[in-house]
């Protein structure tokens, strides 16, 4: 993962910003872009397939599949499914359900720091409320048709930023095979 020829690095995160401190200043700056980018796709595609064991629980309830988690220094912590069906409540998104135990964790509504990934692009409930508690950066795997110009463009607008496409196949065939059941 890391250049073979780099002896100790310190690394100071808050998952996005990877500050490395290297000791070995024989280092290029090229190869240690390189790295700064690998260390960070690693995390990312590690936390989205968290995101996707969540829509799998989802799938087998028998609910939309849609996962959510959301991380801060690089921990995850929140992670949910969505669970309308169960609950019968229109709240009950993965995202909703991770904003607010994540709002309980860090008891504070401010998620700046805080990055959220989900499987499927949010709904315009679930945006509104990432913008209320201003979500860092959403990472978002399958996007949707329905007001999907709309979201990025309000995403835009307030300045959220946004990364479409991780782990998207498995995201949109897990989507496509539970409407596929339901027909
Ligand atoms: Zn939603």
């Amino acid at each position: 993962m890391i250049a073979k020829n780099s002896k100790i690095i310190y690394i100071l995160e808050d998952a996005t910003n990877i500050m490395f401190n290297w000791l070995d200043s024989e280092e290029s700056n090229q190869n240690k872009n390189v790295c700064v980018r690998h260390f960070f796709e690693v995390n990312v595609e590690k936390h989205m397939r968290e995101c996707l064991k969540e829509a799998k629980k989802a799938f087998e309830k028998n609910e939309i599949p849609v996962g959510a988690i959301i991380v801060k220094n690089n921990k995850v912590i929140a992670k949910n499914h969505n669970r309308k069906e169960k609950t019968k409540s229109i709240f009950d998104h993965a995202e909703m359900l991770c904003i607010k135990t994540a709002i309980k964790k860090s008891g504070d509504w401010r998620l700046n720091d805080c990055l959220l990934f989900v499987t499927l692009e949010p709904c315009l409930m679930c945006l509104g409320s990432i913008i209320e508690c201003r979500i860092k950066k959403i990472y978002i795997s399958a996007s949707k048709q329905t007001y999907s110009e709309e979201i990025k463009k309000i995403l835009k607008k307030e300045k959220i930023e946004v990364e479409y496409g991780l782990l998207k196949n498995e995201s949109e065939i897990l989507l496509k095979s539970f409407f596929k059941n339901k027909r």
